[in-house]
């Protein structure tokens, strides 16, 4: 796996090579999507590049085709997950006033009632 520097200290850097465990419920050449550990909601699910990108802040112009992909996924997951009817919340935390804690890019996927109020 072609790794950066940060990517050794970085937790999700670690599910997705495998290192760490997590519940992965969908994988591909570019993306690995797992379910969060404090769900904030009954369904909780992260979905990250499979590269380390730290942030919204550090996605270069030729990424716009993977951010695209993130939520073609989170669409995808949505459906297996029972949550399309009702909908659900994508969101992604940039940075301190974003309330970013892990700096590798994820979108999260809430579903179920709380995730009208989860806003982390
Ligand atoms: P942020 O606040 O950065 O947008 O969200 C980070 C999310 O990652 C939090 O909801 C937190 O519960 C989750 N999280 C942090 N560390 C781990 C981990 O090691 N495994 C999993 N599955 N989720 C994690
Ligand atoms: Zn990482």
């Amino acid at each position: 796996m072609d790794r950066s520097p940060d990517s050794y200290s970085c937790a999700f850097c670690k599910i997705v090579s495998g290192e760490a465990p997590a519940q992965v419920v969908y994988r591909d050449d570019s993306l690995t999507a797992f379910r969060d550990t404090h769900p904030f909601a009954s369904t909780h699910i992260l979905i990250v590049p499979n590269r380390h990108i730290a942030s919204v802040n550090d996605l270069d112009e030729g990424e716009q085709v993977l951010v695209g992909q993130m939520v073609w996924v989170a669409k995808k997951l949505a459906a297996s997950e029972g949550l399309s009817a009702r909908g659900y919340r994508l969101l992604i935390n940039t940075g301190e006033h974003g309330g970013q804690t892990v700096f590798h890019l994820h979108l999260h996927l809430l579903g179920g009632p709380l995730a009208r109020l989860a806003l982390k």
